[in-house]
């Protein structure tokens, strides 16, 4: 096997020492399913001896995918009901998400848009569609922000990706492109000039928000790449998915936080997972974000704090969901809770 190329089958994993032959065909199922990449940076991290390995979790196909709960949807955030042109997803006024590819260097096992990515997925736009949908956010005035999503907008060519970004770039009101991404991290060298150069435009700020969920994942090679686009003026931001076995304790999340602080990523949402069909081996209860969430406030610094989000089933959005430190008294007045989780008066008795 060339272990410079992404792992696609069972047979590879099995051959990469990531799935134990005896369960090939258990995997194979799962792998007919939904897609399957490892890259080679995200497979030497993977610990072998660790069955519960929290890098193999999010790409090591389980069988546990094969079971789909009721409430489990295959569009679980509602993109569908607000595209008004394909490739376009445009539910809040003043910004739209634009999906170019549907595909990613990696598939993780708890992805909310598992059932669109993937080789068999919905592709990449077609340049008729691409037109139609930079025509949609040219046609409308108060779209501020583009946000490149998908799939992962970073697979495209140095060469795709700018060419989009001169197209982005002549719409005078868009001043923001934000990228979604996972590559920095799970296969840094794609970060080079040529790529960084390519996510720049002249009167445009871009944002790039990296997908990350353990601090395993923040590699000596994912920093310097993250370094790279943040020397070249890129803003980052984190994005994290609470994830049962992966990073559901409070010593993980403070790592985790730490490290994007460390690497000039701002911690931004750390996302309740969504109910993605065969993904409910991953979700914890709100109750127990909450309390996971709310310990991090009194443990690390400002900075570290993301805000958690879940993304209401049926395309209404994203809501706030931490713990509420604030509620009213019988008497009209507030009790608010500090980070220990005392209670004090607002306002103060005289
Ligand atoms: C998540 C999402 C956004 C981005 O939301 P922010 O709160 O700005 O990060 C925009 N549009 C859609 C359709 C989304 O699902
Ligand atoms: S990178 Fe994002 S879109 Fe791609 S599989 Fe992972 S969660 Fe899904």
């Amino acid at each position: 096997m060339n272990a410079s190329r992404p792992i696609r089958s069972a047979a590879e994993l099995v051959e990469a020492g990531l799935v134990p032959s005896e369960r090939v065909g258990d995997i194979e199922r799962v792998a007919e399913r939904y897609a399957v990449a490892v890259t080679p940076a995200m497979a030497a991290l993977i610990d072998r001896s660790d069955p519960s390995d929290p890098i193999g979790r999010q790409f090591v196909p389980d069988p546990a995918e094969l079971t789909t709960l009721p409430e489990e949807r295959d569009d679980p955030i509602g993109d569908l009901a607000h595209s008004p042109v394909e490739g376009i997803v445009h539910r809040y006024p003043d910004r739209v998400l634009l999906k170019a590819v549907h595909v990613c260097p990696v598939y993780c096992r708890f992805c909310f848009r598992r059932e669109m990515v993937g080789p068999q997925g919905l592709g990449t736009l077609a340049s008729d569609a691409m037109d139609r949908a930079v025509a949609y956010i040219a046609a409308h005035p108060e779209v501020w922000e583009v946000i490149l999503t998908g799939g992962d907008p970073l697979v495209l060519s140095p060469r795709r990706l700018s060419e989009l970004m001169e197209r982005l770039a002549a719409i005078d009101h868009v001043k923001i492109v934000r990228f979604h991404t996972r590559v920095p991290v799970v296969e840094p060298d794609r970060i080079d000039e040529a790529l960084i150069g390519a996510l720049k435009a002249s009167g445009k700020t871009t944002y790039v928000a990296l997908h990350a969920n353990h601090p395993r994942e923040l590699t000596e090679a994912a920093r310097a790449a993250c370094a790279r686009l943040v020397d070249a003026g890129v803003v980052m931001i984190s994005q994290s998915v609470l994830l049962k076995g992966v990073n559901d304790d409070p010593d993980t999340l403070t790592a985790l936080m730490r490290a994007f602080v460390e690497t000039r990523v701002k911690p931004y949402y750390l996302h309740h997972p969504d109910l993605a069909p065969g993904t409910s081996h991953f979700r914890l209860s709100i109750e127990e974000g909450q309390r996971l969430v709310a310990g991090l406030r009194g443990r690390i610094s400002g900075l570290c704090q993301p805000t958690y989000i879940l993304d209401i089933p049926g395309g209404y959005g994203k809501a706030a969901i931490g713990a509420n430190t604030l509620r009213e008294t019988a008497d009209g007045c507030y009790a608010v809770s500090d980070f220990r989780g005392e209670e004090h008066r607002y306002p103060p008795d005289a």
